[in-house]
């Protein structure tokens, strides 16, 4: 008898024990049970949305999964808008909002499109236990459906009516169509009108640690062109003129050795020249001809710079004009910079937004956050509204080798970014 007591206290104990640490609501702790309840329903959704193709090119296949996220966004009650973006040669922009609420007014950013249009060897979902592989599976579709997740989550907790969220998801984030300005007018707006943003891209694990960004690098392309009076190379260096080689030759490696500053990368991608020269608009293939004893006339290089400010981007972009501008005899060169994406530097309110999200990872009994390095993260949609709100990246499923065929995502991460993301909205919804 006394026995069968002890057995009944524990038990009663263990029940009354939470799983996680004392620091979620009754509220939050429905939130919890609700992304268990729906893990599976889940990942049957990301395997359909991964199985249709869609390439940022394939406009086809980029509004089938429009047409197929509008329930899923419309069940839960929020409005669907579809904004179809022929002007610049893509499918469109899907936004799903509710508003109405009395909290801050979110932002969640992901986009429809991945990197592996229809012609790509890579097109279909595999699982593997916890690991599912596939085009888009954490870049982006694994994102779209964490939302989703935590929306459900907020719904089935009886929250979801406090929250101002407007889901944001671009249809060209990894081609982005031309010009930019076009491309991103409405998720520009999208930012000035909200309080902060939040990125479903995938998650970084650092070791072992879950880990969240809250800046990037922006990333800009650079063009080269000098030239040089050609005539014999008996002459070279010696009144004759350097030549257009050697005057590339000089800018790069004074990019070089002079460029260098933290969060600062620049890369010389092509370089070609001679006496005659030609190169393609999108600087990826260029033809040369020329012989030994002519001095170059013609040569290009082209690159990338990669910088954490539109500040510093701006200050290197001057820097290097200042070293083209030194030209050896003979010799002129000129830089141009493409149309790029801007950078998301740190903020405090960022940090501080980083602060609440690593505080909930605690009280959901799994300890801080590891905060990760910005220089490591690609560039991305969130940038574009990271002058007017503060953010964090990578909240999306945890993932590897995204932009290569055999992309993975590890459904370990998925209850608990969609918790994480829910516990966060619905404390910023109060
Ligand atoms: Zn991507």
């Amino acid at each position: 008898m006394l026995k069968t007591k002890t057995a009944a206290a524990l038990l009663a104990l263990a029940i009354a024990a939470p799983s996680f640490a004392d620091g979620l609501s009754g509220d939050e702790k429905k939130i919890v049970a609700s992304v268990k309840s729906h893990h599976d329903e889940s990942v049957a959704l990301l395997e359909k949305l991964v199985n249709v193709n869609s390439g940022s090119l394939n406009i086809a296949g980029v509004t089938k999964v429009a047409d197929m996220l509008r329930p899923e966004f419309e069940k839960l009650g929020l409005k669907v808008t579809w904004t179809p973006m022929a002007e610049i040669g893509r499918a469109g922009t899907f936004v799903a909002a509710h508003h109405g609420g009395t909290g801050k007014k979110i932002l969640l950013i992901a986009h429809l499109d991945t990197v592996f249009e229809p012609d790509s060897p890579f097109q279909t979902f595999k699982r593997t236990g916890e690991s599912v592989e596939g085009p888009g599976v954490s870049d982006i579709k694994g994102g779209i459906v964490v939302i989703l997740d935590a929306l459900h989550a907020l719904k089935d907790a009886g929250l979801l009516d406090k929250a101002n969220v407007t889901v944001f998801l671009s249809g060209d984030e990894e081609k982005p169509g031309h010009p930019l300005a076009t491309a991103r007018r409405d998720l520009i707006a999208a930012g000035k009108a909200s309080d902060l943003a939040l990125d479903f891209e995938a998650m970084s694990r650092e070791g072992d640690k879950d880990t969240i960004h809250i800046g990037r690098r922006g990333a800009l392309a650079w063009r080269l062109s000098a030239t040089g009076t050609s005539g014999h190379s008996s002459g070279v260096g010696v009144g004759g003129g350097y030549g257009a080689v050697y005057e590339v030759a000089r800018i790069v490696d004074e990019f070089r050795t002079e460029l260098a500053e933290p969060h600062l990368t620049y890369n010389t991608s092509l370089i070609a020249g001679s006496a005659a020269a030609e190169i393609d608009e999108q600087a990826t293939r260029a033809t040369v001809s020329g012989k030994d004893n002519i001095i170059a006339g013609k040569a290009y290089a082209a690159g990338d710079l990669r910088a954490l400010s539109e500040d510093q981007a701006e200050r290197v972009k001057k820097k290097m004009q200042d070293i083209v501008g030194r030209h050896l005899d003979k010799t002129s060169a000129e830089i141009s910079f493409e149309e790029g994406y801007p950078a998301m530097a740190p903020t405090a309110a960022s940090q501080a937004l980083f602060d609440q999200l690593s505080k909930i990872n605690g009280d959901l009994g799994m300890g801080a956050l590891n905060e990760g390095d910005p220089d490591k993260r690609g560039a991305g949609d969130i940038a574009f509204v990271a002058h007017d709100v503060p953010g964090l990246v990578g909240m999306g499923l945890s993932g590897k080798g995204s932009h290569a065929v055999g992309e993975t995502a590890d459904l370990a991460s998925l209850d608990p970014q969609a918790e994480r993301a829910a516990i966060l909205i619905a404390r910023l919804s109060r």
